[in-house]
């Protein structure tokens, strides 16, 4: 697939839409919004902006909100959905994944990324952090496809003799692929978790990531059982396990973080780590509910992210938000825990601090990287519409999505994929996923 002409960064005006330009100010105000080339040049509340522009996207009826961040997912997990549900996580991944996963070849993560990418774009998301196998197929789809991402290749290493492969298969990938795509696409190291590494996989990854000057990416504190074996183990609880291998002396996107102590939380903050909250994956495996507000008073970065398709059921990053707020309150016993503005800029703007990029993304503001989203307030689940934003939160589906660009270059819009032919993806995912049954 070649990119398509018609998509590439131009002048561009969105005109009369209703705009949240910085999620935790907590408001929308009308406003046309200009983007030259790669990035926003302004914001002109209420309007009025005239001159010449190569495209000019009609906001009227919409709502335009900064790119979602989906901090956590295995993108070609997306062959896997479905299969298996309702296993806890031990059981599920031993018995129902793993043996699939060894079929898999570099064609079924090719296709099955494909699948995830036309998923993630038509609910809204613009950037996403992937941790799997056959890394240089997740990176080409992206390449091809447009979106923006942060991927690591999995390293499973439970034992010695494991661990020099699986690094260096992840270092190789990260050397060829860090910055491609016109910088669409950085890369990070993926130790896959506390249980599945080996101490001195980690000190060799951790030592590896400061050279490269790469983040890690991980499952941490996900389960019950996690934290006991690892305490069983080392005394420790996973977190100040990773602490005491120095893992935090780098970068570090933690995902899930449901079984924390306060002293856990104390040493993620203390060592900027973020954490990635991703509710609907830890319902449907029954993992718990994580500290989301706590870990935010405590001065912990907390984005969101989807997990994969097969423990998700789906990519959907507005469902995400709205769980995370739902979640916050019932686990705090208070309505004012993860406020729907919060809830927001966790899926934007925190989502993009835990991909290294809060400079660049996250809030449509002047200079920014033009990564946003347009999505239709004509449902009736916008009507009457005395808060766009709380709307959006509570009352928002994927398929309000009208319009999806990244560096200003239109993925989508209208219900039409502009860099992928979504019919040929679902039919060739459809005929691979018969191995897999
Ligand atoms: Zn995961």
């Amino acid at each position: 697939m070649s990119p398509n002409p018609y998509t590439a960064p131009v002048r561009t005006l969105i005109r009369g839409a209703m705009v949240i330009e910085r999620p935790e100010a907590g408001s929308a105000r009308r406003a046309d919004v200009v983007i030259e080339g790669r990035r926003y040049e302004a914001v002109v509340a209420g309007g009025g902006v005239g001159g010449a522009f190569d495209r000019v996207i009609d906001g009227e009826g919409c709502l335009l909100i900064p790119g979602l961040v989906n901090a956590h997912t295995h993108l070609a997990m997306t062959l896997f959905r479905g299969l298996s549900p309702d296993l806890p996580l031990k059981r599920w991944l031993e018995e129902e994944i793993w043996p699939r996963e060894e079929k898999l070849t570099s064609k079924d993560v090719y296709w099955g990324s494909l699948l995830g990418l036309a998923e993630m774009i038509r609910s809204g998301t613009t950037a996403f952090l992937d941790m799997y196998f056959f890394m240089d197929e997740v990176a080409r789809a992206v390449e091809e496809v447009g979106l923006r991402a942060l991927l690591g290749y999995g390293i499973i290493a439970p034992t010695p003799e494991r661990i020099a492969p699986e690094i260096e298969a992840a270092e190789r990938f990260a050397r060829g692929w860090d910055g491609k795509a016109e910088g669409r696409i950085r890369v990070a190291l993926a130790p896959h978790a506390p249980t599945t590494c080996h101490p001195a996989a980690w000190q060799w990854v951790t030592e590896l990531a400061r050279e490269l000057h790469v983040p890690l990416h991980t499952h941490l504190a996900e389960t019950e059982s996690e934290v006991e074996e690892i305490r069983a183990k080392t005394k420790k609880s996973p977190v100040e396990w990773l602490e005491e291998l120095e893992v935090f002396s780098v970068p570090v996107v933690a995902a899930h973080c449901v079984h924390l102590s306060e002293k856990d939380i104390e040493i993620l903050a203390a060592h900027g780590a973020s954490a990635v909250h991703c509710p609907t994956s830890n319902l449907k495996l029954a993992s718990g509910i994580a500290p989301v507000q706590e870990m935010l008073d405590g001065g912990v970065n907390v984005a969101l992210g989807t997990d994969g398709a097969a423990s998700a059921g789906d990519l959907n990053m507005i469902e995400e938000m709205r769980l995370a707020a739902l979640l916050a309150k019932v686990r705090a016993h208070n309505p004012h825990a993860l406020p729907a503005p919060e809830a927001l800029r966790c899926a934007t703007a925190r989502g993009a601090v835990a991909l290294g990029l809060g400079k660049e993304l996250g809030t449509i503001e002047p200079g920014r990287r033009a990564d946003g989203v347009l999505l239709s307030r004509e449902g009736p689940q916008f009507c009457p519409g005395y808060d766009p934003l709380g709307d959006l939160v509570y009352a928002g589906q994927g398929s309000d999505v009208k319009a999806v660009f990244v560096e200003g270059r239109l993925l989508f819009a209208e219900g039409e994929h502009l860099t992928l032919d979504l019919d040929e993806v679902q039919g060739r995912c459809c005929r691979m996923s018969r191995r897999f049954r």
